[in-house]
Protein backbone atom coordinates (compact mmCIF):
# COMPACT_ATOMS: atom_id res chain seq x y z
CA UNK A 1 0.00 0.00 0.00
CA UNK A 2 2.87 2.34 1.27
CA UNK A 3 5.09 1.70 -2.28
CA UNK A 4 1.80 2.19 -3.98
CA UNK A 5 0.76 5.80 -2.38
CA UNK A 6 4.29 6.99 -2.62
CA UNK A 7 4.77 6.28 -6.27
CA UNK A 8 1.57 8.08 -6.78
CA UNK A 9 2.28 11.04 -4.92
CA UNK A 10 5.39 11.35 -6.36
CA UNK A 11 4.47 11.28 -9.39
CA UNK A 12 1.30 13.25 -8.38
CA UNK A 13 3.73 16.00 -7.54
CA UNK A 14 5.82 15.75 -10.17
CA UNK A 15 3.46 16.98 -12.31
CA UNK A 16 1.42 19.56 -10.06
CA UNK A 17 4.08 21.55 -8.22
CA UNK A 18 4.95 24.71 -9.89
CA UNK A 19 8.55 25.83 -10.32
CA UNK A 20 7.66 28.96 -8.46
CA UNK A 21 6.30 26.34 -5.28
CA UNK A 22 9.64 25.12 -4.91
CA UNK A 23 12.80 26.27 -2.84
CA UNK A 24 13.20 28.22 0.29
CA UNK A 25 10.71 31.50 0.52
CA UNK A 26 7.29 32.65 1.31
CA UNK A 27 4.42 29.76 2.33
CA UNK A 28 0.98 31.02 2.15
CA UNK A 29 -1.40 31.45 5.66
CA UNK A 30 -4.91 32.43 3.74
CA UNK A 31 -4.15 36.32 4.32
CA UNK A 32 -6.43 38.22 1.78
CA UNK A 33 -4.31 40.83 2.37
CA UNK A 34 -1.18 39.30 1.05
CA UNK A 35 -1.11 38.47 -2.80
CA UNK A 36 0.41 35.71 -4.12
CA UNK A 37 2.89 35.08 -7.19
CA UNK A 38 0.76 32.96 -9.68
CA UNK A 39 2.99 29.77 -8.93
CA UNK A 40 1.90 30.15 -5.36
CA UNK A 41 -1.52 30.35 -6.31
CA UNK A 42 -1.70 27.48 -9.02
CA UNK A 43 -0.36 25.34 -5.97
CA UNK A 44 -2.32 26.04 -3.26
CA UNK A 45 -5.77 25.58 -5.25
CA UNK A 46 -4.49 22.40 -6.75
CA UNK A 47 -2.57 20.85 -3.66
CA UNK A 48 -6.63 22.32 -1.60
CA UNK A 49 -8.44 20.18 -4.30
CA UNK A 50 -6.31 17.25 -3.35
CA UNK A 51 -7.00 17.99 0.10
CA UNK A 52 -3.30 17.78 0.85
CA UNK A 53 -3.17 21.60 2.40
CA UNK A 54 -4.55 19.62 5.44
CA UNK A 55 -3.68 15.87 4.49
CA UNK A 56 -5.12 13.85 7.82
CA UNK A 57 -8.36 15.90 7.92
CA UNK A 58 -11.37 13.87 6.63
CA UNK A 59 -12.05 14.35 2.63
CA UNK A 60 -15.49 16.16 3.82
CA UNK A 61 -13.31 19.13 5.74
CA UNK A 62 -11.36 19.67 2.71
CA UNK A 63 -8.42 17.05 3.76
CA UNK A 64 -7.12 13.87 2.21
CA UNK A 65 -7.98 11.55 5.08
CA UNK A 66 -4.08 10.61 4.92
CA UNK A 67 -3.19 8.01 7.91
CA UNK A 68 0.14 9.19 9.49
CA UNK A 69 1.89 6.91 7.72
CA UNK A 70 0.97 8.33 4.49
CA UNK A 71 0.90 11.81 5.83
CA UNK A 72 4.85 11.26 6.49
CA UNK A 73 5.83 9.90 3.16
CA UNK A 74 3.61 12.95 1.19
CA UNK A 75 6.22 15.05 3.65
CA UNK A 76 9.34 12.91 2.45
CA UNK A 77 8.06 13.27 -1.22
CA UNK A 78 7.67 17.49 -0.87
CA UNK A 79 11.25 17.32 0.72
CA UNK A 80 12.84 15.38 -1.73
CA UNK A 81 11.49 17.83 -4.49
CA UNK A 82 12.36 20.78 -2.10
CA UNK A 83 8.25 21.59 -3.27
CA UNK A 84 7.50 24.10 -0.23
CA UNK A 85 4.05 23.27 1.77
CA UNK A 86 0.99 25.08 -0.17
CA UNK A 87 -0.96 26.77 2.97
CA UNK A 88 0.09 27.21 6.57
CA UNK A 89 -0.42 29.19 9.26
CA UNK A 90 -3.23 29.60 12.26
CA UNK A 91 -5.96 28.48 10.15
CA UNK A 92 -5.17 25.19 9.38
CA UNK A 93 -3.07 24.30 12.40
CA UNK A 94 -4.13 25.63 15.43
CA UNK A 95 -8.17 27.07 15.07
CA UNK A 96 -9.07 23.92 12.50
CA UNK A 97 -7.76 21.28 14.78
CA UNK A 98 -9.59 22.73 17.61
CA UNK A 99 -12.47 23.28 15.25
CA UNK A 100 -12.75 19.57 14.13
CA UNK A 101 -12.15 18.05 17.85
CA UNK A 102 -14.52 20.75 19.54
CA UNK A 103 -16.92 21.97 16.94
CA UNK A 104 -20.24 21.07 16.28
CA UNK A 105 -21.31 19.66 13.19
CA UNK A 106 -22.72 23.12 11.63
CA UNK A 107 -19.07 24.79 12.61
CA UNK A 108 -16.94 22.23 11.16
CA UNK A 109 -18.95 22.47 8.19
CA UNK A 110 -18.54 26.20 7.69
CA UNK A 111 -15.61 26.80 8.65
CA UNK A 112 -13.11 23.95 7.81
CA UNK A 113 -13.39 23.45 4.16
CA UNK A 114 -12.57 27.34 3.64
CA UNK A 115 -9.55 26.90 6.34
CA UNK A 116 -8.06 24.04 4.24
CA UNK A 117 -8.87 26.24 0.65
CA UNK A 118 -6.86 29.15 2.38
CA UNK A 119 -9.71 31.31 2.07
CA UNK A 120 -8.84 33.80 5.11
CA UNK A 121 -5.53 34.51 7.52
CA UNK A 122 -5.91 33.97 10.65
CA UNK A 123 -4.38 35.87 13.73
CA UNK A 124 -4.57 34.48 17.56
CA UNK A 125 -6.02 36.80 20.48
CA UNK A 126 -4.80 35.27 23.55
CA UNK A 127 -2.43 37.65 25.04
CA UNK A 128 -3.69 41.09 27.14
CA UNK A 129 -1.44 43.31 28.63
CA UNK A 130 -2.11 41.77 32.22
CA UNK A 131 -2.52 37.97 31.03
CA UNK A 132 0.63 36.41 29.05
CA UNK A 133 1.84 33.05 31.38
CA UNK A 134 -1.29 33.74 33.60
CA UNK A 135 -3.46 33.63 30.55
CA UNK A 136 -6.60 33.25 32.67
CA UNK A 137 -6.34 36.49 33.91
CA UNK A 138 -7.98 38.24 30.62
CA UNK A 139 -10.09 40.76 30.64
CA UNK A 140 -11.52 41.18 27.12
CA UNK A 141 -15.66 41.26 27.69
CA UNK A 142 -17.58 39.01 25.33
CA UNK A 143 -21.54 40.24 26.03
CA UNK A 144 -24.72 38.15 25.24
CA UNK A 145 -26.62 40.32 22.99
CA UNK A 146 -29.35 37.66 21.75
CA UNK A 147 -28.61 36.70 18.20
CA UNK A 148 -24.82 37.82 18.44
CA UNK A 149 -21.80 38.44 21.23
CA UNK A 150 -20.56 41.98 21.09
CA UNK A 151 -16.58 42.52 22.00
CA UNK A 152 -14.75 45.24 24.37
CA UNK A 153 -11.36 45.18 25.38
CA UNK A 154 -7.61 44.43 23.84
CA UNK A 155 -5.25 41.84 22.79
CA UNK A 156 -1.60 42.50 22.21
CA UNK A 157 1.02 40.66 20.75
CA UNK A 158 -1.30 40.05 17.58
CA UNK A 159 1.08 38.22 15.35
CA UNK A 160 0.21 39.37 11.63
CA UNK A 161 -2.44 41.47 12.70
CA UNK A 162 -1.77 44.29 10.19
CA UNK A 163 -2.74 41.25 7.97
CA UNK A 164 -5.21 39.22 9.53
CA UNK A 165 -8.68 38.30 8.32
CA UNK A 166 -10.00 36.59 11.02
CA UNK A 167 -9.21 36.16 14.99
CA UNK A 168 -9.67 33.64 17.23
CA UNK A 169 -9.95 35.14 20.48
CA UNK A 170 -10.53 33.58 24.23
CA UNK A 171 -12.53 36.36 26.02
CA UNK A 172 -14.60 36.60 29.59
CA UNK A 173 -18.45 35.49 29.33
CA UNK A 174 -18.96 35.86 33.02
CA UNK A 175 -16.60 37.98 34.81
CA UNK A 176 -18.87 36.14 38.67
CA UNK A 177 -17.19 33.04 38.93
CA UNK A 178 -13.57 31.68 39.30
CA UNK A 179 -11.43 33.04 36.66
CA UNK A 180 -11.06 29.65 34.27
CA UNK A 181 -14.66 28.74 34.90
CA UNK A 182 -15.74 32.35 32.48
CA UNK A 183 -13.76 31.80 29.70
CA UNK A 184 -14.86 31.04 26.03
CA UNK A 185 -13.30 30.73 22.40
CA UNK A 186 -15.05 32.72 20.08
CA UNK A 187 -14.29 33.58 16.31
CA UNK A 188 -14.41 37.37 15.36
CA UNK A 189 -14.14 39.21 11.37
CA UNK A 190 -11.23 41.45 11.73
CA UNK A 191 -12.93 43.54 8.83
CA UNK A 192 -15.93 45.19 10.72
CA UNK A 193 -15.39 49.22 12.07
CA UNK A 194 -15.14 47.52 15.47
CA UNK A 195 -11.68 46.11 15.50
CA UNK A 196 -8.70 48.44 15.40
CA UNK A 197 -5.05 47.20 14.18
CA UNK A 198 -1.87 48.82 15.77
CA UNK A 199 1.12 47.93 14.65
CA UNK A 200 4.42 47.15 17.09
CA UNK A 201 7.98 47.53 16.21
CA UNK A 202 9.73 44.16 16.40
CA UNK A 203 13.23 44.19 17.42
CA UNK A 204 13.81 42.29 14.11
CA UNK A 205 12.61 45.74 11.95
CA UNK A 206 9.75 44.02 10.88
CA UNK A 207 6.46 44.82 12.44
CA UNK A 208 3.37 42.57 10.83
CA UNK A 209 3.05 42.33 14.96
CA UNK A 210 0.47 44.42 16.45
CA UNK A 211 -1.97 45.09 19.48
CA UNK A 212 -5.39 45.08 18.81
CA UNK A 213 -8.36 46.73 19.86
CA UNK A 214 -12.22 45.90 20.34
CA UNK A 215 -15.08 48.15 20.79
CA UNK A 216 -18.50 47.19 20.43
CA UNK A 217 -16.80 44.71 17.76
CA UNK A 218 -19.67 41.79 16.96
CA UNK A 219 -19.35 38.27 16.48
CA UNK A 220 -21.98 35.56 15.06
CA UNK A 221 -24.00 33.82 17.74
CA UNK A 222 -22.90 30.47 16.21
CA UNK A 223 -19.15 31.29 16.31
CA UNK A 224 -18.03 30.60 19.85
CA UNK A 225 -16.62 27.21 19.99
CA UNK A 226 -17.08 25.07 22.76
CA UNK A 227 -19.40 25.20 25.78
CA UNK A 228 -19.86 29.05 26.69
CA UNK A 229 -17.70 29.57 29.73
CA UNK A 230 -16.24 26.15 28.63
CA UNK A 231 -13.32 28.09 26.80
CA UNK A 232 -10.57 27.61 29.46
CA UNK A 233 -10.05 23.93 28.21
CA UNK A 234 -10.39 24.63 24.55
CA UNK A 235 -8.27 27.44 24.64
CA UNK A 236 -5.41 25.18 26.39
CA UNK A 237 -5.87 22.73 23.82
CA UNK A 238 -5.21 25.03 20.64
CA UNK A 239 -2.10 25.95 23.03
CA UNK A 240 -1.18 22.15 23.06
CA UNK A 241 -1.66 22.35 18.85
CA UNK A 242 0.30 25.54 18.22
CA UNK A 243 3.21 24.05 20.31
CA UNK A 244 2.96 20.71 18.41
CA UNK A 245 3.66 23.21 15.26
CA UNK A 246 6.64 24.74 17.13
CA UNK A 247 7.95 21.15 18.44
CA UNK A 248 7.58 20.25 14.74
CA UNK A 249 5.48 16.88 15.75
CA UNK A 250 2.07 18.69 13.99
CA UNK A 251 -0.20 16.23 12.42
CA UNK A 252 -3.17 17.81 12.18
CA UNK A 253 -2.56 20.28 9.37
CA UNK A 254 0.27 21.56 7.35
CA UNK A 255 3.73 21.10 8.60
CA UNK A 256 6.02 23.59 7.76
CA UNK A 257 9.50 22.06 7.18
CA UNK A 258 11.98 23.68 4.26
CA UNK A 259 14.93 22.86 3.71
CA UNK A 260 17.85 25.10 5.74
CA UNK A 261 20.66 26.14 4.23
CA UNK A 262 24.29 24.60 5.35
CA UNK A 263 25.99 26.40 8.06
CA UNK A 264 29.01 24.00 7.26
CA UNK A 265 29.27 25.39 3.35
CA UNK A 266 28.47 29.40 4.67
CA UNK A 267 31.31 28.36 7.36
CA UNK A 268 33.98 27.31 4.82
CA UNK A 269 33.62 30.58 3.18
CA UNK A 270 34.18 32.85 6.58
CA UNK A 271 35.74 30.87 8.86
CA UNK A 272 37.89 29.22 5.81
CA UNK A 273 38.61 26.05 4.63
CA UNK A 274 41.72 23.24 4.98
CA UNK A 275 41.84 19.67 2.91
CA UNK A 276 37.95 20.64 2.80
CA UNK A 277 37.15 20.83 6.56
CA UNK A 278 36.19 24.21 8.19
CA UNK A 279 39.49 25.16 9.24
CA UNK A 280 38.96 26.38 13.10
CA UNK A 281 39.10 23.08 15.07
CA UNK A 282 36.77 24.56 18.24
CA UNK A 283 33.77 26.50 15.57
CA UNK A 284 33.97 22.65 13.92
CA UNK A 285 33.54 21.08 17.38
CA UNK A 286 30.87 23.42 17.73
CA UNK A 287 29.06 22.89 14.60
CA UNK A 288 28.88 18.96 14.86
CA UNK A 289 27.55 19.31 18.29
CA UNK A 290 24.42 21.11 17.17
CA UNK A 291 24.23 19.08 13.76
CA UNK A 292 23.88 15.78 16.54
CA UNK A 293 21.15 17.54 18.36
CA UNK A 294 19.93 18.43 14.76
CA UNK A 295 19.48 14.94 13.81
CA UNK A 296 18.51 13.75 17.25
CA UNK A 297 16.18 15.91 17.74
CA UNK A 298 14.69 15.03 14.17
CA UNK A 299 14.44 11.55 15.25
CA UNK A 300 12.57 12.24 18.46
CA UNK A 301 10.13 13.96 16.46
CA UNK A 302 9.26 10.70 13.98
CA UNK A 303 9.54 8.90 17.05
CA UNK A 304 6.69 11.84 18.73
CA UNK A 305 5.02 11.51 15.76
CA UNK A 306 4.78 7.49 15.53
CA UNK A 307 3.82 7.15 18.96
CA UNK A 308 1.29 9.67 19.27
CA UNK A 309 -2.12 7.51 18.91
CA UNK A 310 -3.88 10.00 17.32
CA UNK A 311 -4.02 13.38 15.82
CA UNK A 312 -4.11 15.08 18.46
CA UNK A 313 -0.96 16.51 20.51
CA UNK A 314 -0.11 15.63 24.11
CA UNK A 315 1.21 17.29 26.97
CA UNK A 316 4.78 16.16 25.60
CA UNK A 317 4.53 18.66 23.02
CA UNK A 318 5.88 21.18 25.79
CA UNK A 319 9.25 19.03 25.78
CA UNK A 320 9.43 19.42 21.98
CA UNK A 321 8.67 23.20 22.32
CA UNK A 322 11.31 23.80 25.32
CA UNK A 323 14.41 21.65 23.17
CA UNK A 324 13.02 23.05 19.69
CA UNK A 325 13.17 26.42 20.74
CA UNK A 326 16.72 26.03 22.29
CA UNK A 327 17.76 24.29 19.18
CA UNK A 328 16.65 26.96 16.74
CA UNK A 329 18.36 29.63 18.54
CA UNK A 330 21.42 27.67 18.75
CA UNK A 331 21.26 27.10 14.81
CA UNK A 332 21.18 31.09 14.62
CA UNK A 333 24.31 31.73 17.04
CA UNK A 334 26.47 29.66 15.16
CA UNK A 335 25.63 31.04 11.90
CA UNK A 336 26.54 34.34 13.51
CA UNK A 337 29.22 32.95 15.14
CA UNK A 338 30.45 31.83 11.31
CA UNK A 339 30.33 35.17 9.84
CA UNK A 340 31.80 36.58 13.04
CA UNK A 341 31.62 40.77 12.63
CA UNK A 342 29.77 40.25 9.21
CA UNK A 343 27.06 38.62 11.16
CA UNK A 344 25.95 41.74 13.04
CA UNK A 345 24.97 44.23 10.45
CA UNK A 346 22.01 46.08 10.01
CA UNK A 347 21.84 47.93 7.60
CA UNK A 348 24.26 49.53 4.37
CA UNK A 349 26.74 48.58 1.75
CA UNK A 350 28.97 46.88 3.98
CA UNK A 351 26.97 43.66 4.65
CA UNK A 352 25.59 40.93 1.27
CA UNK A 353 21.97 40.17 1.89
CA UNK A 354 22.73 36.85 3.41
CA UNK A 355 24.88 38.14 6.49
CA UNK A 356 22.19 40.72 7.16
CA UNK A 357 19.84 37.54 6.87
CA UNK A 358 21.41 36.45 9.63
CA UNK A 359 21.18 39.18 11.69
CA UNK A 360 17.43 39.75 11.48
CA UNK A 361 17.14 35.84 12.01
CA UNK A 362 19.08 36.04 14.99
CA UNK A 363 16.98 38.80 16.62
CA UNK A 364 13.22 36.91 15.64
CA UNK A 365 14.73 33.89 16.89
CA UNK A 366 14.60 35.26 20.48
CA UNK A 367 11.09 34.91 20.76
CA UNK A 368 10.99 31.65 20.10
CA UNK A 369 11.29 30.71 23.80
CA UNK A 370 8.69 33.41 24.61
CA UNK A 371 5.79 32.69 22.09
CA UNK A 372 3.35 29.76 22.30
CA UNK A 373 3.98 30.30 26.50
CA UNK A 374 7.46 30.86 27.71
CA UNK A 375 10.00 28.45 28.56
CA UNK A 376 9.17 28.37 32.21
CA UNK A 377 5.81 27.97 31.80
CA UNK A 378 6.48 25.28 29.49
CA UNK A 379 8.73 23.17 32.20
CA UNK A 380 6.28 24.02 34.88
CA UNK A 381 3.82 21.80 32.58
CA UNK A 382 6.22 19.61 31.94
CA UNK A 383 6.90 19.21 35.64
CA UNK A 384 3.24 19.05 36.52
CA UNK A 385 1.51 16.68 33.46
CA UNK A 386 4.42 14.84 32.78
CA UNK A 387 6.53 14.30 35.59
CA UNK A 388 3.94 14.50 38.03
CA UNK A 389 5.75 16.24 39.94
CA UNK A 390 3.91 17.98 43.09
CA UNK A 391 2.67 21.87 42.50
C1 LIG B 1 7.08 37.04 18.61
C2 LIG B 1 5.89 36.83 19.49
C3 LIG B 1 4.68 36.56 18.91
C4 LIG B 1 3.55 36.42 19.71
N1 LIG B 1 2.35 36.24 19.09
C5 LIG B 1 1.23 36.20 19.82
C6 LIG B 1 -0.06 36.09 19.19
O1 LIG B 1 -0.16 36.02 17.95
N2 LIG B 1 -1.14 36.09 19.96
C7 LIG B 1 -1.08 36.15 21.31
O2 LIG B 1 -2.12 36.10 21.96
N3 LIG B 1 0.11 36.25 21.96
C8 LIG B 1 1.25 36.28 21.24
N4 LIG B 1 2.48 36.41 21.86
C9 LIG B 1 2.51 36.60 23.30
C10 LIG B 1 3.11 35.42 24.08
O3 LIG B 1 2.21 34.35 24.15
C11 LIG B 1 3.46 35.95 25.46
O4 LIG B 1 4.49 36.91 25.27
C12 LIG B 1 3.93 34.87 26.39
O5 LIG B 1 2.88 34.00 26.73
C13 LIG B 1 4.54 35.47 27.68
O6 LIG B 1 3.66 36.37 28.26
P1 LIG B 1 4.15 37.85 28.65
O7 LIG B 1 4.85 38.44 27.47
O8 LIG B 1 2.99 38.58 29.22
O9 LIG B 1 5.28 37.63 29.76
P2 LIG B 1 5.03 37.39 31.31
O10 LIG B 1 3.91 36.44 31.50
O11 LIG B 1 4.96 38.71 31.99
O12 LIG B 1 6.38 36.65 31.70
C14 LIG B 1 7.61 37.35 31.90
C15 LIG B 1 8.65 36.33 32.37
O13 LIG B 1 8.26 35.77 33.62
C16 LIG B 1 8.23 34.36 33.55
N5 LIG B 1 7.10 33.81 34.32
C17 LIG B 1 5.83 34.27 34.36
N6 LIG B 1 5.08 33.49 35.16
C18 LIG B 1 5.89 32.52 35.63
C19 LIG B 1 5.70 31.39 36.49
N7 LIG B 1 4.50 31.11 37.02
N8 LIG B 1 6.75 30.59 36.75
C20 LIG B 1 7.99 30.85 36.21
N9 LIG B 1 8.22 31.91 35.39
C21 LIG B 1 7.19 32.72 35.11
C22 LIG B 1 8.01 34.05 32.08
O14 LIG B 1 8.48 32.77 31.74
C23 LIG B 1 8.80 35.15 31.41
O15 LIG B 1 10.16 34.79 31.34
C24 LIG B 1 3.63 36.53 21.11
C25 LIG B 1 4.87 36.79 21.70
C26 LIG B 1 6.00 36.94 20.92
C27 LIG B 1 7.30 37.24 21.57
Amino acid sequence: MSTDFRTEVREWLAENCPPGARGPGFVPWGSQKIPLSDDLALWLERMAAKGYTVPTWPKEYGGAGLSRDEYMILQEEMRRIDARPALTGRGVNYIGPTILEFGTEQQKARWLPRMARGEGGWCMGYSEPAAGSDLANLQMKCVDEGDHWRLNGMKTWTSDGIYGDWIFCLVRTNPDVPKHEGISLVLVSMDQPGVTVRPIQLISGASPFAETFFDDAVADKDDLIGPVNGGWAVGKRLLQYERSVHGGVNTSGAQVEQKAESIADIAKKYVGEQQGRIADASFRARLTQLEMNSHAYRLTQRRVIAETESNAPSFATSILKVKGAAFTKERAEVMQHAMGSQGFGWEGPGFSREELAANTEWLTTRAVSIYGGAQEIQRNIIAKRVLGLPD
